[in-house]
């Protein structure tokens, strides 16, 4: 459920070969049904997820200190993970240089899981949103849940301005983006 990809050089020119990118599959469900998706997460009954317990030791075995980031995407939602609340609080305290990006459809984005990326240092979000109209949405993600989203990505944005907190955060629209 990992990756890793090398960064291998430094500013100096010497040779590292040190880790960059850190990258959790956190579980293997998803609560959209995309038709361009890889896989079929919606469907799934693999039961396959993180835990707080398995992220622990993956990330000491790796040595994630030394890493410039951890991406939390892919292979369902990670939103979704029972553990990912208490996974960001983990990473963030433990872990406090290395960055937190986060790829999601945002369906789960609700007010306690908006607070924690907020509170953790989480330094991208890229929601998937796919359209820019509900029958779009609808066609692409086969999921009425287009309105919930945009109230979800108003309310995060409103407590991220609330909080002062400088989190990149991008609402993703590739088919309409011309
Ligand atoms: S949101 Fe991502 S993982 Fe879920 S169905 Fe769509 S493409 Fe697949």
């Amino acid at each position: 459920m990992t990756t890793a990809q090398s960064c291998n050089q430094a500013n100096d020119g010497r040779s590292l070969q040190l880790p960059h990118s850190a990258h959790f599959f956190l579980n293997e469900r998803c609560n959209a049904n995309c038709v361009f998706c890889g896989d079929n997460y919606f469907n799934s009954r693999s039961g396959r997820m993180m835990t707080l317990e398995k992220l622990r030791i993956i990330a000491k075995n790796i040595h994630l200190e030394h890493y410039r980031q951890v991406i939390l995407a892919r292979a369902g939602d990670p939103l979704l993970c029972r553990d990912f609340v208490p996974i960001l609080k983990y990473l963030h305290t433990t872990y406090p240089s290395v960055g937190i990006t986060i790829t999601t459809n945002g369906i789960a984005l609700n007010r306690e899981v908006s607070e924690a990326i907020l509170e953790c240092g989480v330094t991208m979000l890229n929601i998937s949103l796919n359209a820019a109209t509900k029958e779009t949405y609808h066609r692409l993600m086969q999921v009425d849940t287009f309105d919930k989203i945009c109230r979800q990505v108003r309310d995060f944005s409103a407590l991220r301005r609330e909080r002062g907190k400088g989190i990149a955060f991008t609402a993703f629209n590739p088919y309409h983006a011309l």
